[in-house]
């Protein structure tokens, strides 16, 4: 399943990011065993300065 959770600041507005974050769950188990982000977002940036936001993603994570 995928949740969203606050991240570190944004590099353009430092509101925290919203991360998607990928949760892996084993078949015996109800808690989570892995995590990976998949995706980082700013609503107000991804609005306002989309060609900015998408630089500062590539060049921070590679993502965007
Ligand atoms: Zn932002």
């Amino acid at each position: 399943m995928t949740i969203t959770r606050y991240g570190e600041p944004c590099p353009l507005c430092r509101t925290p990011l919203l991360l998607d974050v990928l949760q892996v769950r084993s078949a015996q188990s109800d808690f989570p065993t892995a995590e990976r982000v998949t995706g980082h977002r700013c609503p107000s940036c991804q609005t306002t300065r989309p060609e900015q936001w998408t630089e500062a993603m590539r060049s921070l994570y590679g993502d965007a």
